[in-house]
């Protein structure tokens, strides 16, 4: 549990007389008075901190920063102002999962500070005494560990069927790895299909998806998944979003992945419809909140779970329990025990992705699929850890190397992308593309905006500003754009992503190296959502959904099926849960 940091009266007289800062000239003051600002680079742009001092105190700060992500970079810019005022320094914890925005608010705060001539390393807070945690028990039908995709689907599903249900979330904002998904939702005999006259079917659906993971998949989840999944795309457009557009991705013999109309990253689309509908249906969400333990009774039935705040120890007692805790991306630890070579490598998870539900699940008897089937995306920014969607090659980017040339089909199977990147010299390669793909693909604004995208008028000035040789590279692009004009890729038979050329200026690269990404492991399910045990049975009351389950991508999944699931097994889960409670007197 994190350490309560306040401040007391005497705590603030004494930082006075021990800190230092430039003194009003005039007077014994600490600080100079007056009104100081500072600017940062956050996840989403820029971050402005203006800070009013009065002579002994940091009186006010504001920050803002409107590009940070929803929901969570702006819990950040929310929460960590009022903290520091209140323990008058800047050292302090930041908001886990917001790192950059954190980091952002705290650098463009103390820059205000600095601007005042003050030393913050010199600002020290004072802890106060710990105070005990309060108990608090609450009775519900559902308790539901985890406020991402999944998590939320399920707590709408139970609801709708009459349930009186609760999300404990670790993190302070919902969301967790959904709200990173950048690319889309793969579904089967669609209405959009239909009306764009893609003659796709489930059983195509259910083959890519069992080839993309070589076949290691629970094939009665597969064909679950794909079954449901246009009935998914219908409920996302009853509770408000509708992904209406249409696309390629990795992987999949059909256009397939469903997005956002508007371009927008198809995470924090769904999450931001999430808590509407959430807070409209009046589902109490315990943030800062985290799950420890399952409950059982004497039949081994999941009764409820433990959890606790920063303040309260609860015990939640449930008829039901539904896991939707993620992954563990996020646990190195954890995934290193599995696949020893990943260590040091990125991770594209938000930091609460660490496998909590697996360790709770197991310690009641679950069984545990596939953990070693770790997934890392080939595309992500190193400094950033930002994924770069795999939209940006299903719309048309290619991937060169060092020197300049192309080294694949960009658009194979996340695996094979990642090992041949991680062939080439020093282990990256750049995302080469040009304004028609920027104005088509609104994701590339927050790339452009993290100041991650290197952009030149002319393909010659791009390769000079990236190191590379121009001429190689201008002749990568020209065979690139013959292939996609005579709709054939003879030096590494890409058949996809080629409805336009790289012709239009300006042109634009992203230098990218694998990381670690989604964790197809984890415990075993069935096709009604219910966790089975190790002796191969079904642990009454104990659901599970989304990415903390294994089993149904096998040895490798394809972008756009993390969301599939999390709103197909999400909604199984709901309305399992709810089936279950009716037999729970
Ligand atoms: P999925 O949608 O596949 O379930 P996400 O990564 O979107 O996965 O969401 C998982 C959520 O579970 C995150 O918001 C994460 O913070 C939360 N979570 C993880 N562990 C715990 C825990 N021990 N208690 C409560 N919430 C948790």
């Amino acid at each position: 549990m994190k350490k309560r940091i306040a401040i007391t009266l005497t705590a603030m007289m004494m930082m006075s007389l021990a800190a230092c800062g430039t003194k009003d000239a005039s007077s014994d003051s600490k600080f100079k008075a007056g009104t100081y600002e500072g600017t940062a680079n956050g996840f989403g742009g820029e971050i402005k901190a203006t800070v009013t001092l009065s002579g002994d105190k940091i009186d006010k700060i504001e920050v803002t920063g409107d590009k940070e992500t929803q929901g969570i970079g702006s819990v950040a810019v929310e929460k960590l102002p009022a903290k520091m005022v209140e323990t008058q320094t800047v050292k302090v914890d930041g908001v886990s999962g917001a790192s950059v925005s954190s980091a952002a608010v705290i650098t463009a705060v103390t820059s205000a500070l600095e601007t005042a001539g003050v030393d913050v390393s010199k600002l020290e807070a004072i802890e106060a005494e710990k105070k005990e945690a309060q108990k608090e028990t609450l009775d519900v039908d559902t308790v539901i560990v985890g406020a991402g995709g999944a998590g939320m689907t399920a707590a709408l599903e139970a609801k709708a069927a009459g349930q009186n249900v609760i999300i404990i979330e670790k993190a302070a904002y919902a969301g967790g790895n959904t709200s990173r998904a950048t690319g889309g939702m793969n579904a089967a005999e669609t209405k959009t299909q239909k009306e764009l006259g893609v003659n796709d079917t489930i059983e195509q659906f259910v083959e890519d998806t069992m080839a993309g993971g070589y076949n290691k998949n629970n094939i009665k989840l597969v064909t679950k998944m794909c079954e449901e999944s246009s009935a998914a795309i219908d409920w996302l457009e009853e509770i408000g979003a509708p992904l209406s557009d249409l696309s390629f991705s990795g992987g999949a013999t059909n256009k397939r992945i469903h997005r956002p109309e508007d371009g927008s990253g198809v995470g924090a689309f769904l999450v931001k419809a999430y808590t509407k509908n959430i807070e409209e249906q009046k589902i109490p969400v315990y943030y800062d909140t985290e799950a420890t333990k399952i409950l059982t009774n004497d039949k081994g039935a999941a009764v409820g779970i433990e959890a606790h705040s920063e303040d309260t120890n609860y015990t939640i007692n449930a008829k039901s329990v539904i896991l939707a805790t993620g992954g563990f991306g996020a646990n190195e630890e954890l995934y290193t025990k599995y696949r020893p070579e990943l260590k040091g490598y990125v991770t594209t998870n938000v930091s609460t992705i660490t496998g909590d539900g697996i360790t709770m699940a197991t310690d009641i008897g679950a069984n545990t699929v596939d953990m070693e089937q770790i997934q890392i995306h080939p595309t992500v920014e190193q400094k950033t850890s930002l994924l770069i969607t795999e939209s940006v090659r299903g719309d048309g980017a290619i991937l060169v190397n060092k020197s300049g040339v192309r080294f694949g089909d960009e658009l194979r199977t996340r695996d094979v992308v990642s090992a041949a990147i991680i062939e080439q010299e020093e282990s990256y390669a750049y995302l080469v593309f040009d304004q028609q793909l920027r104005d088509e693909l609104s994701a590339v604004e927050k790339y452009i905006d993290n100041h991650i995208v290197e952009q030149a008028d002319s393909i010659e000035e791009l390769a000079t500003k990236l190191g590379l040789d121009s001429k190689t590279l201008a002749n990568t692009v020209s065979t690139w754009n013959k292939a996609v004009k005579s709709k054939n890729d003879a030096e590494f038979g890409r058949d996809t992503g080629m409805e336009h050329d790289i012709s239009v200026g300006p042109f634009y690269a992203i230098k990218i190296a694998p990381g670690v990404h989604h964790t197809m492991g984890g415990v075993e399910i069935n096709v009604n959502a219910e966790v089975i045990s190790t002796d191969g049975k079904a642990i009454p009351g104990l659901f599970a959904a989304g990415e903390v389950c294994g089993g149904i991508h096998g040895g490798n999944r394809i972008g756009g099926t993390a969301v599939t699931d999390i709103v197909v097994f999400g909604r199984i889960a709901g309305t399992s849960a709810a089936q279950y409670n009716a037999t729970v007197k």
